[in-house]
């Protein structure tokens, strides 16, 4: 019987995972010098979490099911909703800013093409208890540096939620017309915006698009919406932080992000070489989902990178990830030395990646072996080596060998391993 993964799904071979954590660790110990702590939340939850202000889309294509208590399930489709849960189930006491990370799959009932998958990961931060612009700019500069630290090219666009819903609170316009505008401009629809609202003050607003002059363009065509015209002085607070950190972005004030919870500064992230599923990050300014939860008033933002999309998009901008080396191989070349051989090789592995033969190979077809694998050096145990106490050490690269008393072998490896 020959049973397929499930559609959208991926096994992830050795050298792939020995990229993945690369990549992984790389942005990890980034995360974990700018103070973020790592979490995790359940895989399932109760889909009513994501129900209430993920929106639309991720709605649609959530996983659901009931269980057998009749519950309905869900596989977590974005980690937001979980963290705003656990902050009021058990992170609401800690000290503020609460700065938390995590990096686990997603799911989403998608159709699978590059760079889409129905199971993927995510790498994301999220900062809860500061509604100020130094934190808004702290998070976009993380996930620049971010991409910094994994030598990829990228491009950064910024806009406000707040602005539009502001302008369309101002103009009396109720949250399901709101939602539907950010789900038209999410969607790039933008055409059927014009049947919802019919407004040409928000129709210039979203149009708004570039590096030089839009934050003055914007306080120009808000002019008498006092709210809006407030949430483009945040905004410019923001950049102009990242203004003085040398960060490059562009302006777009017609973002709309697809999960329903942003009600403030959002931010998307963009890689060369991807197509059509270029988009490796997003985030923003969410005040209102915690206490949605039931927790306390918390204005927090964050934002998640879709680390399959990161991967890829390092692969297509050739950078180099470093192999996975063996330091040594130990070549036991009779079944008599094996205890010994075994000893030999329990004492390096506390400090050299090494592995040992298994399959009772003759020297010749171990050397193959251990050729094969890219192992640096051959340690090889025979009797007579072993009844004066040494091992013959093979240098792979130059073929040179000599023996080596054992207890002098881990400080003779050191040496010339570097
Ligand atoms: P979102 O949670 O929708 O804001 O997505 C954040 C990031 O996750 C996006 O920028 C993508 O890089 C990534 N992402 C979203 N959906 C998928 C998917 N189906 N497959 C792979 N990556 C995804």
């Amino acid at each position: 019987m020959k049973v397929t993964k499930p559609r959208g799904t991926r096994d992830f071979p050795p050298k792939e995972m020995h990229e993945r954590n690369h990549a992984k660790e790389m942005i990890e110990s980034l995360f974990i010098r700018y103070n973020y702590h790592e979490i995790l939340s359940p895989t399932m939850e109760h889909s009513q979490l994501f129900r209430v202000k993920s929106g639309e889309e991720i709605g649609e294509h959530m996983y659901v099911f009931q269980d057998k208590g009749g519950r309905e399930m869900c596989l977590r489709p974005e980690a937001t909703a979980s963290v705003c849960r656990m902050f009021v189930d058990s992170l609401r006491d800690l000290k503020k800013p609460v700065k938390v990370y995590y990096s686990c799959p997603m799911f989403r009932y998608e159709r699978p093409q590059k760079g889409r998958y129905r199971e993927f990961w995510q790498m994301g931060v999220e900062l809860l208890g500061s509604g100020g612009w130094e934190a808004d700019s702290e998070v976009i500069y993380l996930a620049c540096k971010s991409m910094e630290a994994l030598s990829l090219e990228f491009t950064l666009e910024i806009g406000h939620i707040g602005v539009l819903r502001n302008l369309m609170t101002d103009m009396d316009l109720d949250d399901r017309i709101q939602d539907k505008v950010i789900y038209y401009l999410d969607t790039e629809e933008e055409d059927k915006l014009v049947d919802v609202v019919g407004d040409e003050t928000i129709l210039e607003l979203v149009k708004l698009k570039g590096s030089d002059g839009i934050l003055e363009k914007a306080g120009s065509i808000l002019e008498g919406y006092v709210r809006a015209q407030k949430t483009i002085g945040e905004l410019s607070d923001v950049v102009g932080l990242l203004d003085a950190q040398g960060v490059k972005y562009t302006i777009n004030l017609g973002m709309g992000r697809g999960l329903e919870y942003y009600t403030g500064v959002v931010f998307e992230m963009r890689v060369k070489g991807l197509g059509a599923e270029n988009q490796v990050c997003g985030g923003g300014r969410y005040d209102e989902l915690v206490e949605l939860f039931g927790g306390p008033p918390t204005p927090a933002v964050g934002f998640a990178f879709g680390f399959d999309r990161v991967l890829d998009a390092m692969k297509e901008q050739g950078v180099v990830f470093p192999e996975r080396k063996v330091d040594v191989l130990v070549a036991p070349v009779s079944r008599e030395v094996w205890a010994d051989a075994f000893k030999v090789a329990s004492r390096l592995r506390e400090n050299f990646v090494t592995d040992i033969d298994l399959l009772n190979r003759k020297l010749g077809k171990i050397l193959d072996y251990g050729n094969g694998l890219g192992a640096r050096f051959v340690v090889i145990v025979g009797s007579e080596e072993l009844s004066r106490g040494e091992v013959t050490l093979k240098d792979m690269s130059s073929g040179d060998q000599s023996r080596v008393e054992i207890k002098e072998l881990v400080r003779e490896l050191s040496e010339r391993l570097g």
